[in-house]
């Protein structure tokens, strides 16, 4: 493939071969060979693939066909009620998602049952730690009030709300799975050639689905995989593999911390140690101050590795960010929830804790490698969205959320290029002998930069092949 005319690296416009797979030549001018595909880009940025390091493939797919309840789209008790109970002429289980407290407080099967009693119903808060589910939700699951089961009780009656236990839920749904096709065409249809899956319950049947779905070509994108420690042993495809189709390895054991149930702290050491074991690095899910304290401990007493990640670090006040440096760990973060959520961080997050929210700029100036994601289905899976939210540091009502946190356009677009096994290391450069990941857009660099949220990717290649075409 040729593509003409392409602006490269925000500066030169060349002529640029794809062949094998990789960037074969750049020169001022190429000539078509015989039967070779051509694309005019007329001077519009030729940008590396797009990579989100952290999001959650299996609860985004799903969550295409689930309720959103709550902010932007629900806001009170009443709208929701009426979400609900419009779902009372349909079958089979009801799916919410992105439920907050600002909605209806603190919900519980009896709040569900009055508005939905017919259909079983679960509804996640948006934190994803937590889903609160129905009675009949409860009776179709074969719970039993005296059960042994991970099921919050109180005063010895089921609550119907269910912490930090997908699998269990999972287990007791069944094993189907959902189809990637949708979530990865779309993603690709942002230049998206890499994605990171953080979720923490990760283990070897997910891999297995995950690669077959690569295999099937329903999933586009090259893949890492985080997980828990029953990934330590799985036959992982070498890291610097030569070819390109060698596209799904085994990433970080991923430490999901609670601030009300932190973990009993040997064991997380213990844990870390054991990663090491299995040459795996860990990653740590920080969104307050006091889950990095005690990653940052733990750490500190196990021994950090290059490639250690703190996942989030939503609030990092000096002395932390300092320490975070200090060990040499690296941050993925995103700045798609300044624009989703800053509102309400705004009114809900101490005053003390506010400058320090979702830091970018610091981190860059601290030379702590900065890595962007989306976490989607837990903010919106649009990577040029939240790029230009980390240049502005606005919220959805257009405040501002840490203006000293922006970044320039350009190390917006760097938190998203760096490669899948190095987030945050540099950036990735459209030049002779890299692999043909690769995003054409529809303007030159100069236009883009004014306004990243309107970026139009024309064409995404991964590997040497179209993956997406507009
Ligand atoms: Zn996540």
């Amino acid at each position: 493939m040729l593509i003409r005319r392409a602006e490269i690296n925000f500066s030169v416009v060349v002529d640029l071969r794809v062949a094998n797979g990789r960037v074969a030549a750049i020169a001022p001018q190429l000539l078509a060979q015989d039967h070779e595909t051509v694309i005019e880009a007329n001077g519009a940025a030729l940008v590396p693939g797009l990579r989100d390091h952290h999001l959650h493939l299996a609860s985004l797919a799903a969550s295409r066909s689930s309720l959103r309840c709550g902010p932007p789209q629900v806001h009170t008790a009443a709208q929701l009620a009426a979400l609900l109970g419009a779902q009372g002429e349909g079958c089979g289980w009801v799916r919410g998602i992105g439920y907050h407290e600002s909605v209806a407080g603190e919900i519980d099967r009896d709040w569900i049952d009055c508005h939905l009693s017919n259909r079983p119903v679960r509804i996640q808060h948006r934190g994803g730690r937590l889903w609160v589910l129905n009675s009949l939700a409860l009776q179709v699951l074969g719970v039993d009030e005296a059960g042994a089961d991970p099921l919050e009780r109180i005063g010895g009656r089921l609550s119907g709300r269910l912490y930090d236990n997908d699998r269990w839920l999972r287990q007791r749904l069944g094993r189907e799975r959902p189809n990637l096709a949708g979530v990865s065409l779309h993603l690709a249809s942002r230049g998206v050639t890499g994605l990171t899956d953080a979720s923490p319950n990760n283990g070897p049947e997910e891999v297995r689905w995950l690669r077959q779905a690569q295999q099937r070509g329903e999933l586009l994108q090259e893949l890492l995989v985080m997980g828990d420690a029953s990934l330590d042993d799985f036959g992982m495809e070498p890291a610097a593999s030569d070819t390109v189709a060698s596209s799904l390895r085994i990433g970080p054991r991923k430490f999901h911390l609670h601030e009300a149930h932190l973990p009993d702290y040997e064991q997380v050491c213990a844990g870390i140690r054991q990663a090491r074991q299995a040459a795996r690095n860990v990653a740590f899910h920080c969104v307050t101050r006091a889950e990095l304290v005690y990653t940052l401990g733990a750490l500190r007493e196990a021994g950090v590795s290059a490639g250690d990640r703190i996942e989030h670090a939503s609030v990092t006040p000096p002395e932390l960010l300092e320490e975070i440096r200090e060990l040499g760990l690296t941050v993925v973060s995103q700045p798609g929830f300044v624009a989703e959520r800053g509102d309400s961080y705004l009114e809900a997050v101490e005053a003390d804790d506010q400058p320090w929210l979702y830091r970018l700029r610091a981190f860059v100036d601290a030379g702590v490698p900065l890595a962007g994601s989306s976490d989607a289905p837990f903010a919106e899976a649009e990577p040029w969205q939240a790029m230009q939210a980390a240049v502005t540091r606005r919220s959805a009502a257009g405040r501002s959320v840490g203006a000293a946190e922006a970044l320039s356009p350009e190390q917006a677009l760097a938190l998203f290029t760096s490669p899948l096994d190095t987030p945050g290391q540099a950036p990735g450069r459209v030049e002779v002998g890299a692999v043909a990941d690769l995003c054409l857009l529809d303007a030159g660099w100069k236009s883009v930069r004014l306004d990243l949220a309107a970026a139009r990717p024309r064409l995404t290649l991964r590997g040497g092949q179209v993956i997406w075409a507009g």
